[in-house]
């Protein structure tokens, strides 16, 4: 296996059967390329009740800032009915000028074209002055608590600090070079029970029917929008994704119901804001006529799902214009800023240092034959290292 190719790599990391929680033998294979390229490489095993144990990898080169990490995760999710992948899932096979396997581009694609980028940097003689880290989780696809949450903890202790971070997801809708994420819109989930009076259906004034009740609930969530959008955010949307009653008989007037929802939520909100807002219009529903004329206020529980994750936007500029402008030097491609999709670890990591992600083209990931163009290795290789040699020029000016 040659460091600087990215197909050879990702050939390698494919090959490791690693379905979260597994490490599967793909943190041996990244141990196995960095040392020889200089860097230090630490395995991390993180552990929590209720929760796999997981292995997680942090590798520095370098001793001086500025200190560039790139983060991301080696573990893929699992690959469904292995009869219905053209090639094995785990084959790394190439075929016309396109390498199959879970992971090819969620994520192990743009962790092959890191290290393929610094591996090259080495070769040519050009090592940053300062240092290079990678951040490598193997719980993203999983619960998400034994991996970069407790790893950026365990190396912030160590005395680790960082300047900037890449994160490698896939980011491109279409094509290499389309987008760059430079924020991620916040999430919150939560249940909402209503309670009600059991009651024949015949005789609904000696019952009260909280499906009325929830209807209400559910209506003043969905209506009217958050907001309208803001300069670097589309416009915050919450969607109602389940209404539960279980009630199999027509003629019976349960006795309570229940709706869950999820909100996307952009920077006219925090986390704290959106739930008093959501806590707002619940309780203005509540006594809201339109269903239940004549009736006591809605009675009503909310209990909020998980942690929530909190929106954020970067605005730091050396590193989005380094970025930036190697994906145009590269592909002559003007990328757009982005904050559109679902979350990432980029959540996480925006607490120790400004963070940016882009990756591969994201179109088969998570899919059956997951795959991507080998032309498209080669270049997301070619574009890391500008990158990696803009954003250590910008730095050191
Ligand atoms: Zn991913």
């Amino acid at each position: 296996m040659t460091a600087t190719n990215p197909v050879d790599v990702l050939q390698a990391l494919i090959r490791c059967p690693s379905v979260t929680p597994a490490e599967g033998g793909a943190l041996d294979v990244l141990e196995g390329l960095l040392s020889p390229l200089g860097f230090r490489v630490d395995r991390m095993l993180a552990k929590d009740e209720g929760t796999p144990d997981i292995e997680n990898l942090y590798a520095r080169a370098g001793s001086d800032g500025p200190h560039l990490m790139f983060a991301g995760h080696s573990d893929v999710v699992p690959v469904g009915a292995e009869t219905d992948w053209s090639a094995g899932p785990f084959s790394g096979d190439v075929r016309d000028g396109m390498l199959y396997g879970r992971g090819a581009v969620d994520m192990k694609g743009g962790i092959a074209c890191f290290i393929a980028a610094y591996a090259r940097l080495v070769e040519q003689g050009k090592v940053p002055k300062g240092s290079v880290s990678l951040l490598i989780t193997g719980d993203e696809e999983g619960p998400a608590v034994n991996g970069t949450v407790k790893l950026l903890e365990w190396a912030a202790e160590r005395g680790e600090r960082w300047d900037a971070c890449l994160v490698g997801e896939p980011t491109n809708p279409d094509t290499l070079g389309d987008m760059i994420k430079i924020g991620r819109r916040g999430s919150v989930s939560g249940t909402v029970t209503v309670k009600g009076v059991q009651g024949h259906a015949a005789y609904p004034h000696l019952a009260d029917n909280p499906v009325r009740g929830a209807l209400s609930l559910a209506k003043s969530l969905m209506f009217p929008a958050f907001d309208t959008g803001t300069e670097n955010f589309q416009p915050s949307n919450l969607e109602v994704t389940t209404i539960d009653v279980g009630n199999a008989a027509t003629n019976v007037i349960p006795a309570s119901a229940r709706f869950k929802f999820n909100i996307r939520f952009n920077d006219v909100w925090t986390a704290d804001s959106v739930n008093a807002e959501i806590i707002r219009r619940l309780d203005a529903a509540a006594v809201d006529p339109e269903l239940r004329p004549d009736r006591a206020a809605i009675g009503y529980d909310i209990t909020w799902s998980e942690r929530p994750s909190h929106v954020f936007l970067t605005r730091n500029n050396a590193l989005i214009a380094s970025l930036s402008g190697a994906i145009e030097t590269v592909t002559g491609k003007t990328p757009k800023l982005s904050t559109t999709g679902g979350t990432s670890d980029a959540r996480f990591i925006k607490d120790y240092c400004p963070v940016v992600e882009f990756g591969l083209v994201g179109q088969t990931m998570h899919m059956v034959d997951e795959r991507v163009a080998v032309a498209d290795l080669e270049t997301l290789t070619v574009i890391y290292q500008t990158f990696i040699e803009q954003w250590f020029a910008h730095a050191d000016a």
